[in-house]
């Protein structure tokens, strides 16, 4: 596996691989603390691109508490042990400077028109939030100039965002989204996961076992009897719910009985002691 922490020096790479050796590159942007949620997406790309990058940044504009940011796990002899294991062709490592030359502070980095996309759900609870994923996902996506983009249906309003940028600047990528990866006992994959205590990682599943419940209740209640429902299966002692909303799959409004969109989607954020979790699941 390569290693690049030079963009400029990636970007050439790329370009060789492209129109010398005519490979299509599939992309896959993480933030490190790597799992098998971010193995699938290295190896989703691996079967449909020529060559595979994957970038490791913990991007400092989308953390909307200092805290999250200097929290957020790092394991990156580990993670590349993960990469080489898969067969990862590329790792991008960039320094917060390589990313942002121009400085991180807000009048130094565009704005994109996300709204209201990035305002609702997981946007009211982390403001500017997704203006941060918007950015990097911009930069990284000039650099790489990737074919296909792969992301985790884990972040599915993040998949919508990056949807609305990729047509707002025209970048002519593919998007595939992909399915998420639990653990046994249906607790979704996360990075953060490992900043949960043993008993309440033990509970956690509870989470995808409510949004199971919804999903086999959904013909049954009205949609307001579903998420007050939802909301005390999750009312047990050391979690806090933030939201348990049923959407429009594409806009990501309040879904309201009898309108018909492509999907409807259940999504939740539950505070597991001191850990943010967030989960999704397709209803119908
Ligand atoms: P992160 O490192 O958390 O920023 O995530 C990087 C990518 O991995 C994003 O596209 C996520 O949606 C995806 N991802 C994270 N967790 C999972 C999971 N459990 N299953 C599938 N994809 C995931």
């Amino acid at each position: 596996m390569y290693l690049f922490h030079s963009a400029s020096k990636l970007s050439q790479f790329i370009q060789i691989q492209r129109n010398k050796y005519s490979k299509s590159i599939g992309f896959v942007p993480t933030m490190g603390a790597l799992h098998q949620g971010h193995q699938s997406l290295v190896q989703a790309s691996k079967s449909k691109a020529g060559l595979t990058v994957c970038s490791i940044f913990v991007n400092p504009t989308q953390f909307n508490q200092k805290s999250d940011l200097e929290n957020y796990p790092k394991t990156l002899s580990k993670d590349i042990e993960l990469l080489i294991k898969v067969g990862c062709d590329v790792l991008f490592f960039p320094t917060v400077q390589e990313i942002y030359p121009e400085g991180t502070s807000k009048k130094d980095l565009p704005e994109f028109d996300l709204a209201p996309l990035d305002s609702i759900l997981e946007g009211k609870f982390r403001p500017g939030h997704f203006q941060g994923v918007a950015q990097v996902v911009s930069r990284l996506l000039a650099i790489t100039t990737p074919d296909y983009l792969f992301l985790g249906q884990k972040d599915y309003q993040q998949i919508q965002i990056i949807k609305r940028l990729v047509n707002i600047q025209t970048i002519p990528v593919e998007i595939i989204s992909c399915p998420i990866i639990r653990e046994e006992d249906g607790l979704a994959l996360s990075s953060r996961n490992v900043r949960l205590t043993p008993e309440l990682k033990k509970q956690a599943h509870i989470i995808f076992n409510t949004l199971n419940w919804v999903k086999d209740h959904f013909h049954i209640y009205s949609v307001e009897e579903l998420q007050e429902k939802a909301w005390s299966k999750l009312d047990i002692p050391g979690f806090k719910t933030e939201y348990f909303e049923i959407v429009d799959g594409q806009t990501l409004e309040k879904w309201i009985s009898p309108q018909k969109p492509q999907s409807i989607i259940a999504c939740v954020a539950v505070w597991v002691g001191e850990v943010r979790l967030i989960d999704n699941m397709v209803i119908k």
